[in-house]
């Protein structure tokens, strides 16, 4: 990246575009963080020229050979490790702790995808046909193109491009408005371990004009989007209506589930880590809890009491647990969201309020109705809402009672009831006595009903099938 705190675009290897559009720093708002441009859709159309000129030659370099480029900047991110996480901090706000461990997750995805140049797999398969062998390939689709959100800035672009690269496609990436610095000090490593121009492109600007031309474009072969699920579901659509290859990861309303025999303490924490941390910004973040009655009380108690504990403040502060919100639109919503459930009769137990600026105090709601819009929309903030089930059966049908598939947890000491619960929770990652935010990069990543396409999964030694299509040759050797 240049020295000066702009994030460009990136196009045939170039960063170009005039940043217009300013990111203040969510714990300092006097403060502007970066300035990105505000591109046009003949940004884009320039972006896909260039990765469809580019797709070729990369697709031809050997698989490893695009692994050691991912595995080059992999290192480079590393030796900026600290810088970066900083720049994350200022601009998206989460604690510096947090945002170390993002930038982390973001050398380790690239590092594993770089490993998967050296495994890029097919199968031989035995044929009926005398002297014959069948073997399968993975071929690249073309050009990709990723739309991701703010909350994990450095993360998801990490975890959609390398897959996407290494498979053989190139890319067009368009970073959220609010994060665009992080996006491109992930670019610029790439940039600097050699990537050829044209191969990654990154153009910023307002989703419903960049992210837009790009779903539109018949060069993108296919579309990853992370965000909300009202703009992920028009993006499918428009794919769809093109038979362009889609993939959602969307919203999320994860459930937990206490049992009688959990130890509160442990479940007060696990909770308030998967509910509280990140500022609650994860789509992965737990915001309802149901408690069986033997529990539900001490339960209460201990999550208030987590609740308190938190330091809201600048991430970049010792001592702060909890960066801020966003922004002040995000504050507005989850002001709003628990206010107007006090309003409908619910028991603010902790926090409920703005401390200063964009601090949101982390809240626990009591006494609502299973169907509050509380409990049953996404806030996507620091807010859990504590309901009573009378046993395991009916807490899995509330687990379930959402439109939203994406995870679910237990606490529990009984075998029998966390193999029940895993068995029919209708989400796609189940925790057993662990906070439902927080993901191994290895493993499947991805939800069903509202959440997520629930076709191809990101992360993991599959996250590539999204990228490729499978052909079957049929070789006759004698
Ligand atoms: P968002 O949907 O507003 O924006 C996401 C991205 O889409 C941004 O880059 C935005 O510019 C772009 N966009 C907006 N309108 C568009 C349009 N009309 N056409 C094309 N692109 C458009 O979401 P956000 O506020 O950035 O992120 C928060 C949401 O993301 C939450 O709902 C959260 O649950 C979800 N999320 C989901 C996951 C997951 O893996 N399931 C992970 C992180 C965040």
């Amino acid at each position: 990246m240049p020295e000066t705190t702009t994030a460009l675009n990136l196009i045939d290897g170039s960063w170009t575009g005039s940043p217009s559009v300013e990111r203040r720093n969510p714990a300092r708002p006097d403060e502007v963080v970066v300035t990105a441009p505000s591109s046009s859709a003949s940004d884009v159309d320039a972006a896909l020229a260039a990765a469809a000129a580019a797709q070729p030659g990369w697709a031809a370099l050997p698989p490893p050979a695009r692994g050691a480029i991912l595995m080059d900047a992999a290192d480079i991110l590393r030796a900026r490790h600290e810088d970066v996480a900083r720049d994350l901090v200022a601009e998206e706000g989460k604690t510096l702790a947090e945002a170390r461990g993002e930038v982390r997750r973001a050398i380790d995805v690239l590092r594993y995808f770089g490993g998967q140049g050296w495994l890029t797999e097919g199968d031989v398969l035995p044929s009926a046909t005398p002297g014959t062998t069948v073997f399968t390939r993975r071929e690249p689709l073309g050009v990709a193109g990723l739309i991701t959100p703010w909350n994990f800035p450095i993360a998801i672009p990490a975890w959609k491009t390398a897959p996407a690269l290494v498979s053989g496609n190139t890319v067009v990436l368009k970073p959220a408005e609010l994060t665009p610095l992080t996006a491109s000090n992930l670019a610029a490593a790439l940039v600097e371990a050699g990537l050829p121009a044209g191969v990654l492109n990154v153009v910023h600007g307002r989703g419903s004009v960049v992210g837009d031309a790009l779903a539109r474009d018949p060069r993108v072969a296919a579309l990853s989007f992370t965000g909300s699920t009202r703009v992920g579901l028009g993006l499918a659509d428009v794919m769809n209506a093109r038979r362009g290859r889609v993939q959602l990861e969307m919203g999320g309303k994860n459930g937990y589930l206490v049992l009688d025999d959990a130890d509160v303490a442990a479940a007060a924490s696990i909770v308030a880590a998967g509910g509280f941390g990140l500022t609650g910004q994860a789509c992965t973040a737990t915001s309802r809890v149901y408690c069986t009655p033997g529990v539900r009380e001490a339960f209460v108690e201990a999550l208030a009491k987590a609740a308190e504990s938190v330091v809201v403040g600048d991430g970049l502060a010792p001592g702060t647990t909890m960066g801020p919100v966003v922004s002040y639109a995000q504050l507005a919503k989850d002001v709003s969201a628990v206010s107007e459930a006090v309003a409908r009769g619910g028991r603010v137990v902790a926090g409920g309020s703005s401390a200063e600026g964009l601090a949101f105090r982390p809240t626990v709601v009591t006494d609502l109705a299973a169907d509050d819009p509380l409990v049953r929309d996404e806030v996507f903030g620091p807010v859990v809402a504590v309901l009573e089930v009378p046993d395991l059966d009916a807490g899995i049908a509330a687990v379930n009672d959402s439109a939203y598939g994406l995870t679910a947890g237990i606490c529990t000491t009984s075998l029998s009831a966390a193999h029940e619960f895993a068995a029919r929770a209708q989400v796609g990652v189940v925790k057993v006595n662990r906070p439902t935010a927080g993901l191994d990069l290895n493993v499947p990543f991805g939800g069903v009903k509202d959440s997520s396409t629930n076709t191809f999964r990101e992360q993991g030694p599959r996250a590539t099938d999204f990228y490729t299509w499978g052909k079957t040759v049929y070789l006759g050797h004698s």
